[in-house]
């Protein structure tokens, strides 16, 4: 009897687990499908103008996805080159001048080495001084030195006379004689040992550009081996089976490939060595192949194409495979589904970006992403994307779901004293001539409407102004 009571109330216990288990599984579930639902309706309502199959990465704003893009990327190690090869890259340590210079104090002139005090009047000339050699005599009082611009100044001699102040007299047996027409104070046309260089003066910061100037310090500090950080290496891939490369001829269904062009270009007019991945097609294999090359060789990996929604759209999963996904989408015009991975390869990180297909797309997010990346790896200290103000030269329509990139050309008004956006005309992200003469971005804001004409805009540059 007491085993038969043990038993029921065992029963009863686990009966009451059961349903306790079985309500909260049941809970859970009602919650996940209930969520489901409201995230489902709720895209539905927010991005209506948006196919309904719904990619599963969140969309970032373009400056949360320009942070992540940027947490990711770090200054390449240093490396050595000539000199010749240095431009544009970024130093990677401090230089600090070997000696002074002048070397020697020079004169500023062509004219005569004198003595101040001797004052105006004729005098003998006792000797030339020509630049690229040390005078052999010592100046004394009563005479002069011919001498030019950038020679030595003879020991004695505390000033030089410019040419234009003299006046050569004959003498008599040949003997040269020249009046000197003014009165000069010591070290007058006299650039004295360091007053443009001091010896040991630091001259370059890590962490400058190396311009035409700054390779002029470098070289007249003899560095000629010169510490730079590396330029990114940047593989370019081109997805996509109706792409030829520009050199075939074109069949039916098929267009050039121009993407890899542009994108190459842009590489090397931002500093990056680009490297040449082809074009992979639409086959997992063939760009799983070509992909792993890039992650081998590159500190970069652009791809451009197979990031959207399509069956054929394969670079999403075969990135998240490689290495991590940060994000899959962007809420900006054009360019949203702009994808950014990073991977691990034999100790070596590389950045990814699967650039959209379209050219428009490929080549502004490039601007917007991949530059101000290229910049912060090749060392600079600030690599976002410049920005200025300017004001609009017509009305622009606006997007009422993502902030758009417009493409624009500015130039300075000098009456108006600000710049002035021209747009480039129809937007279609297909639409390469749209990116031709553009060297501005404007940056339009999500909004329903038409910007008016004459509207100050801010606008990212992407060339000269
Ligand atoms: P996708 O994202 O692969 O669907 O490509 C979007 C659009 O961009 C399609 O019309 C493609 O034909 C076009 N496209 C993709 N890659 C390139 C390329 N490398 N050059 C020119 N157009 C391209
Ligand atoms: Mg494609």
């Amino acid at each position: 009897m007491a085993d038969d009571g043990r038993r029921t109330a065992m029963y009863g216990i686990m009966s009451l687990l059961a349903v306790l288990v079985l309500y909260e599984v049941t809970n859970v579930v009602v919650r996940d499908v209930f969520n489901a639902v409201v995230r489902r309706l709720s895209s539905v309502v927010t991005h209506s103008k948006e196919h309904n199959m719904e990619s599963p990465y969140p969309m970032l704003s373009v400056e949360d996805a320009l942070s992540v893009v940027l947490a990711q990327a770090a200054p390449l190690t240093r490396v050595m080159v000539d000199l010749s090869a240095a431009l544009g890259a970024v130093l990677a340590e401090d230089v600090h001048a070997r000696e002074p210079l002048p070397p020697f104090a020079a004169s500023v002139k062509d004219g005569y080495a004198v003595i101040a005090a001797d004052g105006p009047g004729i005098y003998p000339v006792v000797a030339d001084v020509t630049a690229g050699q040390m005078a052999d005599f010592v100046l004394t009082r009563g005479a002069v030195a011919y001498i030019t611009t950038g020679a030595p100044i003879p020991q004695g001699a505390d000033a030089v006379v410019m040419v234009e102040e003299t006046e050569r007299v004959d003498g008599e047996n040949s003997l040269r004689l020249v009046r000197i027409g003014v009165q000069v104070k010591a070290g007058d046309d006299i650039r004295p040992v360091g007053v443009d260089v001091a010896a040991d003066e630091l001259i370059l910061d890590a962490g400058e550009r190396l311009g035409a100037a700054e390779i002029g310090l470098l070289a007249t500090a003899g560095v000629v081996d010169v510490p730079i950080h590396a330029r990114p290496r940047v593989a370019v891939l081109s997805t996509g089976d109706e792409l030829v490369d520009p050199h075939q001829p074109l069949g039916p269904g098929q267009i050039r490939d121009s993407n890899r062009a542009t994108l190459i270009a842009a590489i090397r007019a931002n500093g990056g060595e680009p490297i040449d991945l082809g074009i992979g097609g639409d086959s997992q294999t063939e760009l799983e192949a070509r992909i792993n090359r890039g992650l081998q060789e590159a500190d970069v990996l652009l791809t451009s194409g197979g990031v959207s929604m399509g069956d054929r759209d394969l670079i999403k999963p075969i990135l998240a495979h490689a290495g991590t996904v940060h994000f899959g989408r962007v809420r900006m015009k054009p360019g949203k589904p702009i994808t950014f991975a990073t991977a691990e390869v034999g100790g070596k990180r590389c950045l990814i970006f699967g650039l959209p297909g379209n050219p428009v797309s490929s080549l502004a997010t490039f601007y917007l992403f991949g530059v101000p990346a290229l910049r912060k790896m090749a060392g600079w200290r600030n690599p976002l994307l410049r920005r200025v103000h300017a004001r609009v030269a017509q009305p622009l329509r606006l997007d009422a779901y993502r902030p758009e990139y417009h493409r624009a050309t500015l130039h300075w008004d000098e009456n108006a004293r600000c710049f002035i956006a021209e747009s480039t005309g129809s937007q279609a992200s297909s639409r390469l001539l749209s990116m031709r003469t553009a060297n501005a971005l404007l940056e339009l804001p999500q909004q329903e409407g038409t910007l008016p004409a004459g509207t100050m805009v801010p606008a990212l540059l992407i060339g000269e102004l």
